[in-house]
Order: structure tokens, then C-alpha cells, then sequence
């Protein structure tokens, strides 16, 4: 990627809340900001639970979000009518964690893959065909596969096909949602070197969401850090993994098992005391207040702002 390409998505303060209960509200995402340049890979970790797979699919417009904007090449992609949405959807698509769920067990490979070509009008009779064995030697597969059926194939082979089904429709962005997270770690690197390859051949930029933090730094640019519905910092991979500035940053750093063995044993691991708090009415200040160990008063009232701390550098603390 080129550092000065232009900025493909930018998510502005986005929000997405789910009404629980009649007097409770779950902020799954609060006020998030980040951009994707053209090309560019950002990764987006945090455990389960904070807030990643919502903010993806409300990228995508799978979810309507309850405020902020989501600009795609400088479309808010909120605000479309039903033919405008179905243009975008051309442009953007989805990979996700578990092929085996999201591929229909009754159709052929062939037709999974074709479905989008079908739906966008884009081929038909043998060109169609051809395009579809063209997918699926490009993810590592080949023509003889059209005619089977998802239940045939291994979960790497699977991710396979879904990352032919997202491609049909050449795409520009793709939402790639935990799509290592189910597979043997001996086929994630596959997996994710494909993602790779095919970014490099198609000028493909992605939105990669992952627990795994290991993986993440290996394909992504930059890393998008949540807690809680919130991003807490945003850096450039190596400034992230190499200096982080957020307390909860470093602590879920410090847990990544190293190789060497003996830096692996002296190894300080910082240990993250308490349990997540729940996303449903949270209290007002930083939401990691509760289990940081450097906590002041002050971060317990004030909902610290997410601040270009450095160039490309964006934390979400009082302390920092
Ligand atoms: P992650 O991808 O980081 O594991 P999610 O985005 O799946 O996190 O979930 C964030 C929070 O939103 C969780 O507390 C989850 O229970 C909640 N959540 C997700 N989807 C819904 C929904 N459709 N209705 C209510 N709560 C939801």
C-alpha cells in the first residue's frame, strides 16, 4: 500500500446500541473513529465480546447504526436508497469466522460462488462458468470443486470458497471477520497469506477483525485496539506492538506467547485484575477505569477523548 493512497472508509463516531430491556441499553459500539486507506489492511482486536463483529457489520451496512457515519469513498452508506445499496454491495463484502455456518450446505461450490454474478447480472451461460473455475484456482482450489458440496471439504479448503464467494463480485473492501479464528493454526497462515497474495494482486483493502494478536500484526498496516465498545488506541502495527501506550494495550501485548522459551519464561506478563464490565447502561469515564492499575479519579469521571497522540498514533487515556 501506498502511505499517501487516499482514504477509502472512514467511520466517524459511529455508534451501535441494542435496546435489552426496557430500561437497558447494550452499547456494543460507542463512538468509534478510524479510516482505511485504499490498499490498506486494518486489523481491529480486543476479546470476545467488545464490540468487533458489530462494528464490521455496521460498517457494512448489516446493522443500522444508531449514530455516527460510515463514508465509503465519500458515500455515507447509511443514507442509500435501495439501488445505491445495491451498488455498494458490489463494492464491499464480507468473509466470515465460520465457513462451514455460512455456506448453504445445498448448494454446489459452483453455485455458492456464482451466486453474486447471478444477483449482480455480471456473466451468464459458459463465461459464468469459466469466471467461477477462474475463483476457484485463484484461492487454491480448482474446477473439479464446483460440482461438490461445502460438507466435502476441510475448514481451511472452506474459508477457501467463501473468500471465492466474497471475490465473485470483485470487490474493493472486505470485512474479514475473525476468518482464521475456526481453522488448525498450521492452515491460519495459509489462510492469511492468501489474503495477503490476493490483496497485493487486486488492490484489495480490508477491515481484518481478530483475537488472535499474533496473526493480526503479521497482515495488518495499522491495528484498531477496542475495549468495551470503545477504540483505545490506533497505531501503526509496528509502533503498536513495539510502544504501546494504553494500559490495556499493554496488557493484552504482554499475554502473546513468545518462541524463544527463555525470553518466554522472564517474561513480565501484566495481569488484567477483575472481570470485563458489562456494555449494558455503562458507567460514565474511561471503561477500563475498573482494571487499569495506574486508574486516577479523573478516569472514573471523564470519558477521556481518543487523541492523536503522535502521527498515525491515537490513544484514549488521561495518562498518556
Ligand atoms: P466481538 O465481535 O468483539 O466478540 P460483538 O460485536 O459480537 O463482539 O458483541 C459486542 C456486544 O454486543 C456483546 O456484549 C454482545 O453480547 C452484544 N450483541 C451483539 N449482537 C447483539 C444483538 N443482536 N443484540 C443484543 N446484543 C448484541
Amino acid at each position: 500500500m501506498k502511505k499517501d493512497a487516499k482514504v477509502l472508509i472512514e467511520v466517524k463516531n459511529l455508534k451501535k446500541y441494542f435496546k435489552v430491556g426496557p430500561n437497558a441499553t447494550l452499547k456494543a459500539v460507542d463512538d468509534v473513529s478510524f479510516f482505511i486507506r485504499k490498499g490498506e489492511t486494518l486489523g481491529l482486536v480486543g476479546e470476545s465480546g467488545c464490540g468487533k463483529t458489530t462494528c464490521g457489520r455496521t460498517v457494512m451496512g448489516m446493522y443500522k447504526a444508531t449514530g455516527g457515519e460510515v463514508m465509503f469513498d465519500g458515500i455515507d452508506i447509511h443514507k442509500l436508497n435501495k439501488s445505491e445499496k445495491k451498488k455498494f454491495t458490489r463494492r464491499a463484502q464480507m468473509i466470515f469466522q465460520d465457513p462451514y455456518a455460512s455456506l448453504n450446505p445445498r448448494m454446489t461450490v459452483g453455485d455458492i460462488v456464482g451466486e453474486g454474478i447471478d444477483i449482480h447480472g455480471l456473466y451468464s451461460g459458459q463465461e459464468r462458468t469459466d469466471r467461477i473455475y477462474n475463483l476457484l484456482e485463484i484461492v487454491g482450489l480448482n474446477k473439479e470443486h464446483a460440482s461438490r458440496f461445502a460438507h466435502e471439504f476441510s475448514g481451511g479448503q472452506r474459508q477457501r470458497i467463501g473468500i471465492a464467494r466474497a471475490l465473485a463480485i470483485e470487490p474493493e473492501f472486505i470485512v474479514c471477520d475473525e476468518p482464521i479464528s475456526a481453522l488448525d493454526v498450521s492452515i491460519q497462515a495459509q489462510v492469511v497469506n492468501l489474503l495477503i497474495k490476493l490483496q497485493q494482486e487486486l488492490g484489495l483493502t480490508y477491515l481484518f477483525i481478530a483475537h488472535d494478536l499474533s496473526m493480526v500484526k503479521h497482515i495488518s498496516d495499522r491495528v484498531g485496539v477496542m475495549y468495551l465498545g470503545s477504540m483505545v488506541e490506533l497505531a501503526s502495527s509496528h509502533v503498536l506492538y513495539d510502544k504501546p501506550l494504553h494500559p490495556y494495550t499493554q496488557a493484552l501485548l504482554s499475554a502473546i506467547p513468545v518462541p524463544d522459551p527463555e525470553i518466554e519464561r522472564t517474561k513480565k506478563r501484566i495481569k488484567l485484575e477483575g472481570e470485563v464490565p458489562s456494555p449494558i447502561n455503562p458507567k460514565p469515564g474511561c471503561k477500563f477505569a475498573a482494571r487499569c492499575r495506574y486508574a486516577k479519579p479523573i478516569c472514573k469521571e471523564k470519558t477521556p477523548e481518543f487523541k492523536e497522540i503522535e502521527k498515525d498514533h491515537f490513544v484514549a487515556c488521561h495518562l498518556v
